[in-house]
């Protein structure tokens, strides 16, 4: 049966009070500048894990247990009161302070929030009880103002103590109670209590030695479990350390025995502090370092692709399932072997160059582009794979992480649709092919029909003559356009050296009766230059922008053509500008695929195949093509050709037919 939310809170108010008043006894009990004022004062730290593991809520036990530990010690009910509000406040407000700035329970997860806890909480928080109960007891009569200061810097300590010693202890223990140790961690950790008793009792109780004059040897103790355990051990064997040292400096002995009990306590308090704040920060590196860590290999475990790291003298170190999977190696088959075990023989010493090279220029980006590249499986099997580079800066120099993907089925998958592509475009050509020779018999056949009847026929039958002459000649060109074009992907590159001046002057004398038709008026600017590409094509495309430059022009008006060239280093840009009709900019894309067309045939003629051969062509030379216009003021095509034109081979399937 559960309890109702009240009597809950009421019980969890009614313990935490008595808690409090145990502790605060004890605490008080070692008081000596005044009665109420003591350098060990663990309530603080209560108080501070009660209120943020339980809620703000639970501040009324705070407040009755240092009450009712406060009269029953010295003072009065009005001095007593002063100093609970006090405690109770320390508490409430650096509850707020480690919640608003320290991420709360999660205070001592980083190293930057345990600072931020030790001077928010722990030295600005304690500064109202100090304040307070000091305050109060002067107000009282029950302290000297002379001795204000005095009385104020232990009380202050006392808590500032208890907040850094106590505090974490309990907090970290309840976020996570569980030990999950195995046998040698147990061992580890049994032994690591022995150091804790044995150094407390070399310092503490053997005296008079010199080494009990060091209270040192606690640091390393510390370091050692801030390294080999976590934030929770090191709160544990601090709290053990200070507990030892009170006892031995009650005993009046170890290096903290001062002229006074509560010098020494002073002093011891001010070690701790350090000590502690120290090794919880160094706790909370650590741990810091090893969630990253974690966290790395969670992302390198869960990655979808094979992923492999590599250091700088080749070798493995780092492999994910994926990886065992793909290459039928178990993970230390792997580790610490060369590359080259995942590299086809043949591919190992180009490898081994690219690797040079790559860490010569390290950037994250795919391997071996334009390259096929295959991996081999432990049974010898090769699998063809896509490799992303990541170079990862290490203390050991540069490392480079792989991700592989096996792509066997997405090769299958291009493989098949390039064959179906090339099916395709065949079979359009035969088609093409084969419609040519009809198309120009029905063509001649008009003509001849027109020259040797025409007389016998009415005006109706002559013109119905001519229409078919008409339509004969446009599909004549729409099928020698559509044979270019497919020829075009099969067609087997020559490249050679060409001067692009040579290729324009050829072209112009083939379009004479064009530009005559027309009117247009023709700009070539020099210099034009010498580039490595097949004249074939380089021609092919040309033709098609000069022709379309001549043709999409306002009726009546006269078209004025440049053509120029800039040099960008590696590629040619070359443009071809006319005073036209322009293009919408939603357009200018779609233009380039076959038999798009913006304009009826009646006012343009045209087969729509002009400047998808322009791209095909320009993809074949290994460059790229674009247009700049507005509609109505004119247009710029241009095409980027490489010096060298490393052309793509003809498409599988596909044979030239040149
Ligand atoms: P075609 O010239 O046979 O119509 P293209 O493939 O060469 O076919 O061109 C496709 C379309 O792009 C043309 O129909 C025309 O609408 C537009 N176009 C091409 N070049 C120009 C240009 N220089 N100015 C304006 N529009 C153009």
């Amino acid at each position: 049966m559960t309890q109702p939310r009240s009597t809950r809170v009421f019980a969890l108010v009614t313990i935490l009070a008595a808690i409090y008043f145990i502790a605060a006894k004890f605490g008080l009990s070692l008081a000596s500048v005044h009665a109420s004022a003591t350098t060990v004062w663990p309530p603080a730290g209560i108080a501070l894990a009660a209120l943020l593991l339980l809620g703000y809520r639970v501040w009324p036990g705070i407040f009755a247990g240092a009450f009712f530990a406060n009269i029953t010690t010295a003072g009065s009910v009005w001095t007593s009161f002063g100093i609970a509000a006090g405690n109770t406040l320390e508490g409430l407000l650096g509850t707020y302070l480690v919640n608003r700035f320290c991420s709360g329970l999660n205070a001592f997860e980083r190293a930057q929030n345990v600072f931020k806890f030790t001077l928010f909480a722990a030295m600005l928080s304690t500064t109202v009880s100090a304040t307070f109960g000091v305050t109060s007891l002067g107000l009282g009569g029950y302290a000297d103002w002379s001795d204000y200061g005095a009385i104020w810097l232990t009380w202050w300590l006392g808590n500032v103590a208890g907040d850094l010693v106590v505090a974490p202890l309990l907090i970290l223990w309840s976020a996570n109670p569980r030990i999950r140790w195995d046998r040698w961690k147990m061992l580890e950790a049994g032994l690591l209590l022995l150091f804790v008793f044995v150094v407390g009792h070399v310092i503490f109780g053997w005296s008079p030695r010199v080494y009990n004059r060091l209270p040192f040897p606690y640091i390393p103790i510390l370091v050692w479990t801030a390294f080999r355990f976590g934030q929770r051990e090191t709160a544990t064997a601090s709290f053990l350390m200070a507990g030892i040292a009170i006892w031995g400096v009650l005993q009046g002995v170890g290096p903290f025995v001062m002229e006074t009990d509560n010098e020494s306590l002073l002093l011891l308090g001010a070690f701790m502090c350090t000590v502690t704040v120290t090794a919880m920060t160094l706790a909370a590196g650590v741990s810091e370092r090893r969630r990253i860590e974690q966290k790395f290999e969670l992302v390198v475990e869960s990655a979808p692709s094979a992923m492999i790291m590599v250091n700088h003298e080749g070798r493995i170190v780092l492999v994910n399932k994926q990886t065992e999977r793909l290459f039928g190696y178990a993970r230390g088959e792997l580790l610490g072997r060369s590359i080259d075990i995942l590299v086809p023989r043949r591919y190992r010493e180009q490898h081994s160059q690219h690797r040079g090279a790559f860490s010569r220029q390290p950037s994250v980006r795919p391997m071996g582009a334009g390259r096929d590249l295959y991996g081999v499986r432990k049974d010898g099997s090769e699998v063809p794979v896509e490799i992303g580079l990541n170079p990862v800066q290490t203390e050991e120099g540069l490392s480079v992480l792989a991700s592989v993907v096996d792509i066997t089925e997405r090769k299958r998958a291009d493989d098949q649709l390039r064959r179906h592509a090339a099916d395709l475009e065949s079979f359009s050509y035969s088609l093409a092919h084969d419609l040519r020779s009809p198309v120009l018999s029905i063509s001649g056949l008009s003509r001849l029909a027109m020259k040797d009847y025409a007389e016998r026929l009415d005006p109706t039958g002559r013109d119905y003559l001519r229409r078919i002459a008409g339509h004969a000649r446009q599909m004549d060109e729409l099928i020698r356009d559509l044979l270019t074009y497919s020829r075009l992907s099969g067609y087997t590159l020559k490249p050679q050296r060409i001067s692009l001046k040579a290729v324009l002057t050829d072209l112009l004398r083939q379009l004479t009766e064009e530009i005559r038709r027309s009117g247009a008026q023709i700009d070539i600017q020099e210099p034009l230059p010498e580039l490595l590409a097949d004249r074939t094509v380089v021609a092919q495309i040309l033709s098609n922008l000069l022709s379309n430059a001549m043709k999409f022009v306002e009726p009546g008006a006269t078209p004025h053509v440049r053509v120029w060239v800039e040099d960008n280093g590696q590629f040619f840009r070359l443009w071809v500008e006319d005073n036209g009709i322009g293009i919408a900019p939603e357009h200018q894309e779609k233009i380039f695929q076959t038999f798009e067309r913006l304009h009826n045939p009646e006012s343009y003629p045209g087969t729509g195949i002009g400047l998808a051969i322009v791209a095909k062509g320009v993809e074949r030379l290994g460059g790229r093509k674009g247009v700049e216009s507005e509609l109505g003021r004119g247009s710029r095509f241009w095409i980027e050709l490489p010096r060298q034109s490393s052309a793509s081979g003809p498409l599988p399937g596909i044979s030239s037919r040149g």
